[in-house]
């Protein structure tokens, strides 16, 4: 019997990647399969970002980079937080990641253990708490209500915070609800953690572009007093239709950039260099894709909303931000996990079971809407008739 380490019985995993093999390999049966469940753009990478990482290759960046990115692309982060949130961030703060993932991974190690807390949104994304348990700290769910349109409450989550507390996540827009809390929450979240000086902030906006009905998305960089203890996570994969190139970013402060940037030499080196070089041309290059691509998720948005609120049995408050839409099922009967996978064999529509993201996510189920909307069309007609034929198990 090997012996190996205990914490890796505790380490978690994504749902949603199962469920994406699982509905893959129904499709490769000859199944019809219309997929609202991996939280992907189904666009392209746009054209120009692609030919952006070829044409570096050819100019021969095949070899590693610096550990903490190529300096124009830290430069150029720098300038779009500037741009885009009026914030000022250094690119010696810039780090750029194999993905949004790794920020999470590694400032979580940079805080858990046994003995302290760390606290994360339910429902939120999985791999939070999965990585906590990895640590060894307690996982403190906070929770996040459908009846504050799945904003967090700085009042519950300061009220959570004890002498144990090392971080707080924090994610808006959020996966799995597309819930956005408003600028008055996060004020009144900031000025309570300036009594706790000592709580870290990791702060996941990976959705950032992705907010609707003319809402500003809140940049907590934005915030001097917690500056010196806020990590941010975001990167091109969700905005720039880059999920499978494995590209992000984080600012860290102060020792932690150290701490972030030795943990990359030990872990990947560095990022792919021609990815670095796509990253460059789609945040100094033209916008209008990505303006596109958003407003395309608005329209669907309306759609899945309205197509969700017919259903029997089933309301969906509006999300303000992502891609995703979490309806409550609970006047259906069904268990949210029953109805997902029962939907996914029964009719072939992909959805993700709300208890995937947490214990408070009984009772929902998560659609995202990067799907086409005559596909979107199509999964609400298939689980209408499902739901008004079908009994709960
Ligand atoms: N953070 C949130 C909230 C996400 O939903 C996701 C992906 O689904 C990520 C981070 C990870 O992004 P990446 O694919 O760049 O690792």
């Amino acid at each position: 019997m090997l012996k190996t380490v205990a914490a890796f019985d505790r380490i978690g995993e994504e749902n949603a990647f199962a469920v994406l093999a699982r509905a893959n390999a129904l499709a490769a049966q000859g199944r019809d399969i219309i997929s609202l469940g991996i939280g992907q753009p189904d666009f392209r990478t746009p054209e120009f970002i692609v030919e952006a990482a070829i044409k570096a290759l050819r100019d021969g960046h095949h070899g590693y980079t610096a550990a903490n990115g190529i300096p124009p692309l830290r430069e150029a982060v720098a300038a779009d937080l500037h741009k885009r949130h009026k914030v000022e961030v250094s690119p010696d703060n810039v780090m750029i990641m194999p993905g949004g993932k790794p920020t999470m991974f590694m400032s979580i190690l940079m805080f858990g253990e046994p003995g302290v807390e760390i606290m994360y949104p339910d429902p939120g994304f999985p791999i939070y708490r999965s990585m906590i348990e990895f640590t060894g700290a307690e996982p403190i769910p906070v929770p996040i209500r459908e009846e504050n349109g799945f904003a967090f409450s700085a009042e519950e989550t300061l009220k959570l915070i004890t002498p144990k507390t090392r971080l707080i996540i924090i994610n808006s827009p959020a996966n799995p609800t597309g819930g956005v809390t408003p600028k008055s929450e996060v004020d009144k979240l900031v000025a309570g953690l300036e009594k706790w000086p000592n709580v870290a902030i990791m702060s996941d906006e990976i959705y950032d572009h992705m907010v609707y009905d003319g809402e500003k998305h809140v940049c907590l960089l934005s915030y001097p007093s917690i500056r010196d203890r806020l990590i941010l996570l975001n990167g091109w994969s969700k905005t720039y239709a880059m999920t499978g190139w494995r590209l992000g970013y984080a600012i860290f402060p102060g020792k932690l950039y150290d701490y972030a940037r030795k943990l990359a030499v030990n872990l990947h080196s560095c990022v792919n260099a021609s990815a670095q070089f796509a990253g460059l041309a789609a945040l100094t290059g033209p916008q209008d894709e990505v303006a596109s691509m958003i407003a395309e998720f608005d329209k669907r948005r309306n759609v899945v909303v309205d197509g969700l609120n017919k259903l029997p049995g089933v309301s969906c408050v509006v999300p303000k931000g992502a891609f995703y839409a979490f309806p409550n099922i609970k006047r259906t009967g069904w268990k949210a996990k029953d109805l997902a996978t029962t939907l996914l064999n029964e009719t072939g529509v992909v959805t993700i079971g709300g208890p995937d993201f947490g214990i408070l996510g009984e009772g929902y189920i998560r659609l995202s809407y990067a799907n086409s909307t005559e596909n979107i069309l199509k999964a609400l007609g298939r689980m209408n008739e499902f739901l008004s034929t079908r009994k709960a198990a």
